[in-house]
């Protein structure tokens, strides 16, 4: 059972990987432009723990596939031990 690999919008195979660094590392640098965001409009500040608090929601979560078709993205539902020394880190 291979489902969480297939795109559950379209179905397709040519799905890709993503980790979830790749969205860590945006939120954080994400909120390092909102604080010069904030410098000009403080109302972006409000902001900035959000993305923190969602940089680390997703750093204690999964990694997420999107499909090269439709450019849908999804988490995964499964996670295949056997698969994790494939993957650099
Ligand atoms: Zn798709």
């Amino acid at each position: 059972m291979d489902n969480w690999s297939k795109c559950p919008r379209c179905g397709s195979n040519r799905v890709q990987k993503i980790s979830k660094w790749i969205y860590v590392l945006t939120f954080f640098a994400g909120s390092g432009c909102l604080i010069w965001l904030g410098i000009i409009l403080p109302f972006f500040w409000i902001f900035i723990p959000i993305f923190w608090i969602i940089a680390i929601v997703m750093l204690f979560g999964k990694d997420v596939w999107q499909c090269q078709d439709c450019k849908y993205s999804w988490k995964v539902q499964k996670v295949k031990k056997s698969n994790d020394k494939q993957e650099s880190k």
